[in-house]
Order: structure tokens, then sequence, then C-alpha cells
């Protein structure tokens, strides 16, 4: 079966060839291949100008990113049997790096898997789409994941905003299998119950495995704040390896209960306190209380290029806020999962707040996000997670 082309301009495929994955709408030669003959999501093989095929992959013609590559070999069309091969290598390489089986199995563009990501919970998997041409393919991807994975239950939570810069619907749908509310994992030698259906994107947060791990030497003894807990994971985890008290600050009481759950899973007490984490901050400053390890855990302030100046100025706040409750010699880590904000920014706003507040800082560690979310060396977006270790003197 031959697919139909998708032709570029003059040079528009120097960007392919140098290994990036995305066609934008103004690099298609619409004269030879009009945009809007082409079904949303529909298989194509894409060319350069002179004809020759840059491989295959699949369009949305009401996408700024028009097309996306999924083969660099015209012989093979996105079906399932390159779901296949695609979804061993990305199980392949979580398996060497992970003793159990909780994982982000497949990154999207970094497993060459534009538009898909699934989250591995044991027999569960967690699945998310976020590109018209993978809904093309969600039994694919399915049967797919059957055959490489046989999971027990496949959701997906197709309930992200991005989906809507697709024309697509957002939804959950329960894909295959039966589904407990929430599943077990491990990390770290703690056990979390992560809810499957009600939690924060796909339900628990992978990217941040190397941090806690990191985080694990500073604790015995110390009083940690969790600021934008979700779950618990980072306090719970402080709690069960030393620390003396941990309380965990989220405005969702939803996500607090399950962290309190999520402690006696553990056998370690927390504090929780819902609020607005910019006024919890305040009000513990207020209040005279101080901390020896202050996590800032934050959703991405800067969820597009045009608000980095505002989101800057939210992280310089957040980071000021949380290093007034910091006590001496105390423990900063500051996280952003913001693409758009560069960790030289983060750091700025870091030292900045130092400034102001006449403290002095040193960098232990800096970190980004854990091996299964492996970085695509030509799609800058794919590396999005800043974490700094950072001692706060005087
Ligand atoms: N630290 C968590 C992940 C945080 S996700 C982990 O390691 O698993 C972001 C969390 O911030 C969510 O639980 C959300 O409920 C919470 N949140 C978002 N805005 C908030 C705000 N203004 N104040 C307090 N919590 C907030």
């Amino acid at each position: 079966m031959s697919l139909p082309p998708l032709l570029l301009k003059k040079n528009e495929d120097r960007r392919l060839r140098a290994g990036h994955l995305w066609v934008f709408s103004n690099e298609v030669d619409i004269k030879r291949t009009p945009l809007k003959a082409f079904a949303p999501g529909e298989a194509v093989e894409i060319r350069a100008h002179n004809g020759r095929a840059v491989g295959t992959g699949y369009v949305n013609p009401n996408s700024l990113i028009c097309a996306r590559l999924l083969s660099r070999d015209a012989a093979h069309p996105p079906d399932r049997s390159l779901l296949v091969h695609r979804l061993n290598i990305a199980l392949a390489l979580r398996e060497r790096l992970y003793a159990q089986p909780f994982y982000r199995l497949a990154f999207g563009e970094s497993d060459n898997l534009p538009g898909l990501v699934v989250d591995r919970y044991g027999e569960v998997l967690v699945a998310q789409i976020t590109t018209a041409g993978m809904e093309m393919m969600k039994a694919d991807i399915v049967a797919a994941l059957m055959k490489v994975v046989k999971p027990s239950g496949i959701l997906f939570r197709n309930d992200v905003g991005i989906r809507e810069l697709e024309g697509l619907p957002l939804y959950t749908e329960l894909a295959h299998g039966t589904l407990a509310e929430a599943v077990i994992i491990e990390e770290h030698g703690c056990r979390f119950e992560v809810p499957l259906t009600g939690g924060q994107k796909t339900g628990w947060f992978f990217d941040q495995y190397d941090n806690r791990g990191r985080l694990l030497r500073y604790l015995p003894g110390k009083r940690v704040l969790d600021v934008f807990s979700y779950v618990g994971a980072w306090g719970i985890q402080a709690a069960a390896h030393g620390a003396r008290e941990a309380l965990c600050v989220d405005s969702s009481n939803t996500a607090l209960a399950q962290a309190t759950r999520n402690a006696a899973l553990n056998g370690v007490q927390i504090g929780t306190r819902e609020a607005d984490a910019f006024d919890a901050l305040r009000e513990l400053h207020a209040a005279g209380e101080k901390f020896d390890v202050v996590v800032l855990d934050p959703p991405a302030f800067v969820k597009r290029k045009k608000d980095l100046m505002a989101g800057r100025e939210a992280y310089q706040r957040l980071n000021q806020l949380g290093m007034q409750v910091l006590n001496r010699d105390g423990l900063l880590i500051s996280c952003s999962c913001s693409y758009h904000m560069p960790a030289e920014a983060l750091l700025a706003g870091i030292q900045s707040a130092c400034r102001h507040l006449d403290r002095e800082a040193q960098v232990l560690e800096r970190g980004g996000q854990a091996a299964d979310h492996p970085v695509h060396p030509a799609i800058p977006e794919t590396a999005y997670l800043k974490a700094f270790f950072v001692r706060v003197v005087g």
C-alpha cells in the first residue's frame, strides 16, 4: 500500500534530515500537495522538493506542526508493526534502567513515537495521545501495547488541553481490561498509592525519580517542607528516610488526603496543609516557622513562550518565599518543569532571591528528568525539567 505524498518546499527537508521530526505548515509545498486535501491524522510519505522520500509520518492540516515523522524508512508506514518495534526498543531501555515496572514506558518524540506518552504502573498502562495522527492509530496502539507488555488494563488519559491544538476532544477511556481506582508503585523503598482516573496528568511524576533519590542523603534529623506536594512523593520519602518532620502543602485536598494515606502505607506521619502555595509560605513565614529542607516543585508557570516574563517573576517570588522559611544552612530544592523557562533563568531567580534576603547560595547539585524521559538531541522541547539543590547560608 503506497501512502499519499506530502511534498516540502525547497530545502525544507533539512531540519528533518538533521534529526528533527516536525514539519511546520509553512514548509509544505501546498501548491503541489495542499494541506487541506488531507484528513487530520492521515498517514503520508514525506518527500523533499525533488521528490526524494524523507520517510513516513502523519499529517494534521489544522495544526501549526502539520506533520510528524515516524520512520526514516519509506518502506515502513505508520502501522501496528512499527509501533510494536518502537515500543520494544522503548521497553528494553526501561527494563535496563529499573528493577521494577514503574516508569514512563514511552516518551513521545524521544522514543520516536511523536504524540504518544505511556506510563507503566506494573500491570496497568496509562497512555496519553496528543496528536491526530496517533489518535487515528489508537486501536493499533492498544494492540501493540498488548503484544509488547501484556498489561491487565490500558487507560487513555486523553484529557490534556494541548489536544485542542490538534482539534481533538478531551476524554478518558478504558481501552482494555479492568482497572482499580488506584495502583501501588514503589520508589526508593517507599510505596505509593497512585490515583488513576482522578490524578494529575497520568497519575505519578516519574520524571523526578532521580532528583528524589538525590534528596535522600540530606534528610537525617531535618524538618522538611514539600510545597506543591501532590500525593506526597517528596515529603513521604523524606519522612521515611530520616527526616524529623515533613509538611506537605498543596491546593488540592484530594491530593493531600491521598498523601496522608500514602504516609500511613509507609508507617510514617506527615503534616498537610491545604492552601495556595504562595499564601502558605507567607503564613508560615509570618508565624516564624523554619525548615531545614524546602522543596519547591510547582506546575509549569511558563506554558507558552509569551508567558516567560510573568513566569520568571513567579519563580523568583516563589523561591524568595521558600528561602524565607529556610533555616540558616538550609537546603532549597527548586524545580521547574517549564520547557520555556531556561535553567539559567531559574538560577538567576534563586540568586536574586538571595540578594533580596541577604543570603548566600551554593549550588550543590543540578538535576534534570530521569532517564525514562530521554532527551531527543534534535528537539530541545524534550528537555524540560530542572532541579537545583541549593545550600542557603546565612
Ligand atoms: N511534587 C509533586 C508534583 C507536583 S504537581 C510530585 O513530585 O509528585 C503540581 C501540584 O501543585 C499539584 O498537586 C497541584 O494540585 C498543585 N498546585 C497547583 N497550583 C497550586 C497552588 N497555587 N498552590 C498550591 N498547590 C498548587
